[in-house]
């Protein structure tokens, strides 16, 4: 199947951030891209901080790596569109760096990665130059997790995209997934994912309400 063209008239952007989000949960994603809910806890407070003081820093060069702060990325194959905290280029190839704070573990750099891969091809179809790797910086770490951008983490975006698309066109919430991930989860007051997603607690507690 052919790629559409999303600069025809009435596309639908996809925020680069959602495909993090999604990954991560769709329902967090609705919240933030449907409903536009954004509560601040620690992490995201952390994160901005973090994510506004790399934004602050102007382009520079050094040891013949031209770097550039804040780029605005965009694919019209894909209507996906966004900024790249960091986008180095080692010999005229972008390697884009995006910053995390938080508890970056293994598991929740595969969501990061998504975004990442998206920005590549942002980054490819922009300069026309294959972008084989990028990185996520973990702040609190200092660490780099170099990412491959692979056929698979390509196929990934692209389905994710087609998916957030859907889902901001439907303009539905998803259900809670009400696991671990709801623990350190910004939304978690918003979502309510243990009174939605446990329907027996749902019941007793309206139940309760009728209780003398
Ligand atoms: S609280 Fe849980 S279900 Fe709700 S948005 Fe966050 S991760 Fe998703």
């Amino acid at each position: 199947m052919e790629d559409e063209d999303y600069t025809i008239a009435g596309f639908e952007p996809v925020f680069l951030s959602a495909l993090e989000h999604y990954s991560y949960c769709p329902r967090q994603c609705a919240l933030i891209h449907v409903e536009q809910t954004f509560d601040e806890n620690i992490y995201t407070l952390r994160g901005r901080a973090v994510h506004q003081r790399v934004h602050e820093v102007d382009s520079f060069s050094e040891e013949g790596v031209r770097v550039e702060h804040s780029l605005a990325l965009w694919s019209n194959r894909l209507g996906l569109v966004g900024q790249a905290d960091l986008v180095e280029f080692h010999e005229g190839v972008p390697y884009p760096v995006e910053y995390k704070y938080g508890k970056y573990r293994e598991r929740d750099i595969e969501h990061a990665a998504v975004q990442l891969g998206g920005q590549a091809i942002c980054l490819e179809e922009m300069t026309g130059i294959a972008v084989p790797k990028g990185a996520v910086y973990c702040h609190n770490s200092h660490r780099r997790y170099e990412i491959t951008i692979t056929s698979e983490l390509r196929s990934k975006v692209q389905a994710i995209t087609a998916a957030v698309r859907a889902m901001l066109l439907a303009g539905e919430l998803p259900p809670p997934a009400n696991d671990k991930r709801c623990r350190n989860c910004s939304l978690n007051a918003v979502c309510m994912p243990s009174a939605i997603g446990d329907g027996s607690k749902a019941r007793s507690l309206v139940a309760g309400l009728f209780r003398l």
